[in-house]
């Protein structure tokens, strides 16, 4: 071999290995920094849904398991939209997924098809009114909401009233606003698309309406919200709310309404308790 052959081999060796020895010091660096940021949220997702919804723990496992893939499902195909300066984090996004998709746990349930976004909002919002009154006027001053669903594509929430919602109140915006969307899916007010054990809508109907018409009647309600008067979408919003947050008072005040909303979403929530 010639000297110059040997000198040829040499920078040629020295031309793989340098950028090689170059990749294995960033991947190096890399793994060296890795255990200082959190571990990504996909990999322990259920841990994390359960600590911050914790009466997932009453799922039979099989509803959790399904509750995670749901999650997940949501997290990959809605975007989330931080409104009015709000960063939305990763523990926002799965505390809404979180609770929305308690609303889809039976195995035939669709997930929200028509949403596309959800707008988030650091806590209640204004919003121009454009429906007239009963004088048929439409009012200058926009009406402050904490929650809306558009038939389109988007729900739009209060941040502070989903933590809310968390702390034990009974108000649970999430859980409302996704109803609505339930509800659009199907061609009837004030209801779903009712699995096929159902048989039809006569038992919805009858309970629904009745309740919807004692609720009109009564002054102070118990346990459901009086806005779940003002016509059968809201009090399928109002009545999944309460089903949620005060399920023990629901099944004891409305029993029926209760069993059929349990029915309906496919578990119990009689022994959840959202406040310590
Ligand atoms: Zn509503």
């Amino acid at each position: 071999m010639s000297q110059e052959a040997l000198v040829a081999i040499v920078v040629a060796v020295a031309l793989i290995v340098g950028p090689l020895a170059t990749l294995r010091a960033l991947s190096k660096r890399a793994a060296a920094q890795t255990p200082q940021r959190p571990a990504p949220l996909e990999s322990n997702i259920e841990a994390e849904l359960l600590a911050q919804l914790p009466v997932l723990a009453h799922l039979t496992p099989e509803l959790r398991q399904r509750h995670v893939e749901r999650v997940r499902a949501f997290l990959a195909s809605k975007r989330f939209i931080g409104c009015d300066g709000l960063e939305v984090t990763e523990e926002m996004k799965l505390v809404v997924a979180g609770l929305a998709c308690l609303l889809v746990l039976r195995p035939d349930a669709e997930l929200f098809p028509a949403v596309k976004a959800v707008l988030l909002y650091p806590g209640a919002f204004l919003v121009p009114v454009n429906e007239p009154d009963e004088f048929g006027l439409v009012d200058d001053e926009p009406q402050e909401r904490i929650g809306e669903s558009w038939q389109g594509d988007r729900v739009i929430l209060s941040w502070e009233d989903v933590q809310a919602a968390l702390a034990g109140d009974g108000v649970n915006v999430v859980a409302h606003e996704f109803a609505h969307q339930l509800d659009d899916e199907s061609p009837f007010e004030g209801a779903p698309h009712l699995p096929r054990e159902f048989n039809g809508y006569e038992r919805w109907s009858r309970v629904m309406q009745r309740e919807f018409e004692r609720l009109q009647r009564h002054r102070r309600p118990p346990v459901l919200d009086p806005y779940g008067a003002e016509s059968p979408a809201e009090f399928f919003g109002v009545a999944t709310e309460a089903f949620i947050q005060r399920g023990a008072d629901l099944a004891q005040h409305h029993a029926e309404l209760y069993e059929l909303l349990r029915d309906y979403y496919g578990f119990d929530t009689r022994d959840w308790a959202w406040s310590a």
